[in-house]
């Protein structure tokens, strides 16, 4: 049966979730109120990350609850004026990040990321944008030897488990490796098989052509003018009025607000992150994550982007200059690069849940409605994937992986 479905949402998300549903034959209507691909899944690091199997739990050792709530850490950071609201979330992320309740979380978590890759893959299918994607994998690199040593054992335990291709390296083979490195470091971890794009922006505008190419459309308008239309819905989009059969809110951080407009109070918060990109001269050969400090180093088209770690703070609160400020420094530290581009500072929001699990599935109380969103710090490398689940679940084709534990209903428990 050939529906309409509109996709609310021009993100990585959005954007794959409607290529995938061409792909299957239904009539798609992408609608955000800017052109595809401008906010996170334009500021992020641009990594298609494989070996991310464990979701980013809540820190739960002391030294980084110290290094954290004593402000003194740069990879984590938050706004004191946002803790009391925040607070009943990051406690439930605390509690769903212990031991106890981790594995069944990360077993979910892995059962997506394993078809990142691939999924990726069938999407730049013959776009043409495999200019856009590097193979090359991306590093750890540590400044410490006791924390390389201790990451190392964990990482080699996790890749062992996963079947993932990495390398462990010490100071004088990533020398080697990086010569871009300004100063010798204790060790990395090469992660081989995850992907990295030099303009995430540009790769989702590449989607949303294809799924226009497909015969799809990709309109202007306000997902907040969604409306029931009997059975369906209708939305004022392009300078019309669509309607269609379901629709599927992939409004990444923004979807809290809008699911809230509709009566679900699901537990989402937001992790903040910036970025500016300086010209650089000699990019390094891989995305560097200084782990110390939280600070990725990716190389993108021509230029060195600059990223944050998490800053957490609601999603109207004004950006503070410090996180970024102190991660420029560290990134000089590592390599030697020139001025910032005309490129303002950017700043973005990753979308999150209290259990490190995107939400996925139909809407509990409304017929034809659909969540995709809470992607956390890898929708741009899940998009693809969590896309073609929502897009099997509405064609009711058998979904890629059991959907139990991504369905919003989850939260009612
Ligand atoms: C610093 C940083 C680095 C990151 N690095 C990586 C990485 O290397 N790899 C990775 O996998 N992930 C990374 N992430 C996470 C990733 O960027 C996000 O998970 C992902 O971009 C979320 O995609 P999305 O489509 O859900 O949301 P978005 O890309 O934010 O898309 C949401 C869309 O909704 C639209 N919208 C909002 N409100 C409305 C409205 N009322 N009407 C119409 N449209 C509306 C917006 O315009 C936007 O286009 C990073 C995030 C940050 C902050």
């Amino acid at each position: 049966m050939r529906r309409h479905v509109i996709v609310l949402g021009a993100g990585m998300v959005g954007t794959s979730t409607a290529l995938q549903l061409a792909l299957r034959g239904q009539d798609v209507t992408l609608v955000d109120h800017q052109a595809p691909g401008r906010e996170n899944s334009y500021g992020n690091a641009g990594l298609i990350q494989s070996e991310a199997v464990r979701p980013y739990a809540f820190p739960t050792d002391f030294p980084t609850l110290w290094a954290v709530a004593s402000r003194r850490g740069n990879a984590v950071r938050y706004r004191p004026g946002a803790l009391p609201r925040l607070a009943p979330r990051l406690y439930r992320y605390w509690r769903n990040s212990l031991q106890r309740n981790y594995g069944p979380v990360a077993e979910a978590y892995a059962a997506l990321i394993r078809h990142a890759t691939a999924e990726h893959a069938l999407l730049l299918g013959n776009t043409g944008a495999d200019d856009l994607v590097r193979r090359v994998g991306w590093r750890q690199i540590f400044r410490d030897r006791r924390q390389w040593a201790a990451f190392a054992t964990e990482a080699r335990a996790v890749a062992d488990l996963h079947g993932l291709a990495m390398s462990v390296t010490d100071g004088d083979e990533l020398a080697q490796a990086e010569p871009a490195l300004r100063r010798r470091l204790a060790g990395s971890i090469h992660w081989q098989d995850p992907w990295s794009v030099r303009d995430p922006g540009a790769l989702v505008e590449r989607y949303a052509q294809r799924l226009r190419d497909l015969g799809g459309r990709v309109l202007l308008g306000d997902a907040l003018t969604l409306q029931r239309q009997g059975a369906g819905w209708r939305i004022a989009a392009g300078g019309g009025i669509v309607e269609a059969d379901a629709a599927v809110v992939s409004l990444g951080p923004w979807s809290d607000g809008f699911v809230r407009h509709l009566g679900y109070g699901l537990p989402l918060f937001v992790k903040r992150g910036y970025h500016r990109q300086f010209a650089c001269a000699t990019l390094p050969a891989t995305a560097l994550l200084d782990m110390r400090n939280g600070v990725m180093l990716a190389p993108m088209q021509d230029c060195l982007r600059v990223t944050t770690g998490a800053e957490f703070a609601l999603l109207g609160d004004k950006p503070s200059p410090v996180q970024l400020g102190r991660s420029e420094t560290y990134a000089r530290e590592l390599l030697a690069f020139e001025a910032p581009t005309a490129d303002p500072v950017w700043m973005g929001a990753r979308p999150c849940t209290v259990d490190m699990l995107p939400v996925i599935g139909p809407a509990p109380r409304h017929a034809g409605l659909w969540f995709n969103f809470g992607h956390g710090h890898q929708g741009h490398t899940l998009g693809p994937v969590s896309g073609r689940v929502i897009a099997e679940m509405i064609c009711g084709e058998p979904p890629l992986v059991a959907t139990e534990p991504y369905r919003a209903s989850r939260f009612d428990r």
